[in-house]
């Protein structure tokens, strides 16, 4: 199914057709995507799942593709990336960080070592969205996210609804979760504690020169 003339009009500024996907895998591979959806905010993704529910497009969600594979022949339908204003960070106690999905795990990592705040080293090993990094339950070196999430803020794809989903309603397995395959994560709250500023980039360190060894960071 084509989405219609009017609802391309209606996003023009956050949709493309034909969109190469190789610019937004971690490995460069991949083919096209047929419409390539990055929203502004919430109320316009919110908005773009309405109009959705006429046009009934398979959605595809990607964070920073370094978990994702994308074949030469591209994907059909709508791949969804959230635009740079997802990517906001805040400091909302002296444990609490509340971060945009699309926030790169490394840059979660480094804010919570400028706040003092211990146990998010091992986000700075990992390449990919802090959103992504729910969805698998990434971690590294003893530590995943689920040790240090609070709770999730998503938008429910069928229902077109906001919804705020803490840690004790999530079943996390090693690398997955049974997070429902409909949820679009917007933002997370994650804790840690506070550790000097000195030990935690002294821990960070170790884990990249680790990661190094394996040549796993880029
Ligand atoms: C070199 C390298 C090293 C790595 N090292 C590690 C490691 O040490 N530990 C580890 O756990 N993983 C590791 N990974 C795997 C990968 O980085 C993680 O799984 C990462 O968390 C994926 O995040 P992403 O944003 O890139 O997700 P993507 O690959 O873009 O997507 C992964 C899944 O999450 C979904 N998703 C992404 N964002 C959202 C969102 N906002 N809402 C809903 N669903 C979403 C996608 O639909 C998809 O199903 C490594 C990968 C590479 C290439």
């Amino acid at each position: 199914m084509k989405i219609s003339r009017d609802l391309i009009k209606k996003f023009s500024n956050s949709i493309s057709l034909n969109t190469d996907l190789s610019n937004y895998s971690w490995f460069n591979l991949g083919g096209p995507a047929e419409y390539f959806f990055k929203p502004k905010n919430e109320s316009q993704l919110i908005e773009f799942l309405k109009s959705n529910r006429t046009n009934k497009l398979n959605l595809t969600i990607l964070g920073a593709g370094s978990n994702t594979l994308i074949r030469d022949k591209g994907v059909k339908g709508v791949v969804l990336k959230l635009s740079p204003s997802f990517s906001q960070i805040k400091l909302i106690e002296k444990d609490i960080i509340q971060a945009g999905a699309a926030t790169l795990d490394r840059k979660v990592s480094n804010f919570a070592k400028d706040n003092n705040i211990g146990n998010f080293e091992f986000l700075s090993c990992i390449p990919g969205s802090i959103g992504g990094a729910v969805i698998m339950n990434s971690g590294c070196y003893d530590n995943d996210i689920s040790k240090i999430l609070i709770s999730i803020r998503a938008i429910d794809i069928n229902q077109c609804v906001v919804r705020e989903i803490t840690r004790n309603e999530i079943e996390f397995y090693y690398r997955g979760t049974n997070l429902p395959k409909d949820l679009i994560i917007t933002s997370v709250k994650l804790k840690g504690i506070v550790k000097p500023k000195k030990m935690i980039e002294k821990i960070q360190n170790e884990l990249i020169e680790k990661k190094k060894i394996l040549n796993l960071v880029k």
